[in-house]
């Protein structure tokens, strides 16, 4: 499908045209459940408005919320606001480990409750009963759709959610471990209104319209046409990023934020933006604040968690400003605040997603003032060699 991304609910009259899909981000994982529902209830508003056949809620493949929220409440709002009474419920993603089975969600081959996600430091999850954990965040009935009904294929998934729903189910919660599944689920949900997710489950769902003649043919997903210098801002600090910057930097002219530093200097985004304009050319650059956790705890304890976070994605932003007015016109951002505090500075509102450079992570051309290439990528996505590769794929 061709897709395009707007950050945040659009103003109504802006106007959207040759798109099959359209993706409303909203940074709704973690705040109070009422703003949750409120920009949700909004989403699904416009996106009604624009004439929209199937509405998709999605959320982490982890399933992160806090107990009080927000999975359960916004999927509730929703599905008031669209007159309906049932919905799946499906966190797998296979391709990235993320897989469910009898209603417990795994990690690779932990359970989540026993994955890294346990110690998270806003939504720790210590729980891997997805039954257990939505139940205690709506008021709905939840119940199961096993592998043992899902290996079967989209009718037995059907029938199998029939039976939920006539004995009173609002939600029904559906394994998945590999793709095939995800495929089976996507057909078997052609009807609903309302899926809810992570990203995985949207596989299935391209292929019900195209059956019904709604799309015309495997649409041809455009590689960004932007022409010009490169560069990656890296301010994640999970362990995949680390091993590609440590991977890159031995390649490309590299920057290394230094925090504290950056803290007692009044231009230290100037001086960055320095060195890369006498780097800047046909290699990509790469400016980075990724760090190993020791160095980010000794950053932390200086400067605060909080204030140090908001401090580094205040200077990314400042820093990919100064990168684009340099001619730098193919971006790499990696991590998710960073990617929200860059965009948010380039004042960029839309994205027209394009190729998959690895699992979840897409080329997106974006429009503003200034066209751009860009991918965000967040946290553990993307292979080893993931910021090469991407730069290798650009023509
Ligand atoms: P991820 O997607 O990997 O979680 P994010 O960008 O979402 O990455 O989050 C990383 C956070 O860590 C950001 O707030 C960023 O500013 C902060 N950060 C980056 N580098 C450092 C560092 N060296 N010390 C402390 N905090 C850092």
């Amino acid at each position: 499908m061709r897709t395009t991304q707007v950050i945040g609910v659009p103003e109504e009259n802006t106007p959207i045209e040759g798109v099959d899909a359209v993706v409303v981000a909203l940074k709704s994982r973690s705040c109070p459940p009422e703003e949750a529902i409120r920009v949700s209830k909004a989403a699904l508003s416009w996106l009604r408005r624009q004439r929209a056949r199937q509405f998709f809620f999605k959320y982490c493949s982890t399933f992160d919320s806090t107990d009080r929220g927000n999975i359960g409440p916004v999927a509730d709002a929703l599905l008031a606001d669209l007159e309906d009474d049932f919905a799946i419920v499906c966190p797998a993603f296979p391709t990235n480990g993320r897989t469910v089975f009898n209603g417990h969600h795994f990690v690779g081959t932990q359970l989540l409750s026993d994955s890294g996600m346990r110690d998270h430091p806003v939504t720790p999850m210590t729980e891997s009963d997805l039954v257990r954990v939505l139940g205690r965040q709506t008021d709905g009935k939840v119940g199961l759709v096993p592998y043992a009904v899902v290996r079967n294929g989209s009718s037995a998934i059907v029938d199998h959610m029939t039976s939920l729903q006539a004995g009173g189910c609002r939600y029904a919660v559906v394994d998945a471990i590999t793709d095939v599944h995800l495929m089976a689920i996507g057909e078997a949900c052609a009807d609903h209104q309302l899926i809810t997710g992570g990203s995985g489950v949207a596989l299935g769902l391209p292929d019900n319209f195209r059956r019904r003649g709604l799309l015309a043919d495997a649409a041809r997903i455009p590689m960004p046409k932007p022409q010009g210098a490169g560069a990656v801002l890296s301010g994640s600090c999970s362990q995949m990023t680390l091993t590609q910057v440590a991977l890159t930097r031995e390649s490309w002219p590299s920057f290394a934020i230094d925090p504290l530093e950056m803290a007692g200097s009044q231009d230290y985004a100037e001086k960055v933006l320095t060195w890369a304009s006498d780097h800047v050319g046909d290699t990509p650059i790469l400016i980075y604040s990724t760090a190993d956790p020791e160095i980010v705890a000794r950053v932390q304890s200086n400067l605060g968690r909080s204030e140090s976070g908001s401090a580094i994605e205040h200077a990314m932003g400042e820093i990919a400003r100064g990168l684009i007015d340099m001619g730098v016109r193919r971006l790499v951002v990696a991590g998710g605040e960073t990617s929200g505090a860059v965009t948010q500075a380039l004042g960029i509102d839309r994205l027209q997603i394009g190729p998959e450079i690895d699992p979840g992570v897409p080329w997106c051309e974006a429009s503003g003032t200034r066209r751009i290439a860009l991918a965000l990528k967040s946290g553990n996505f993307g292979a080893e060699t993931f910021f090469a590769k991407a730069f290798e794929m650009l023509p």
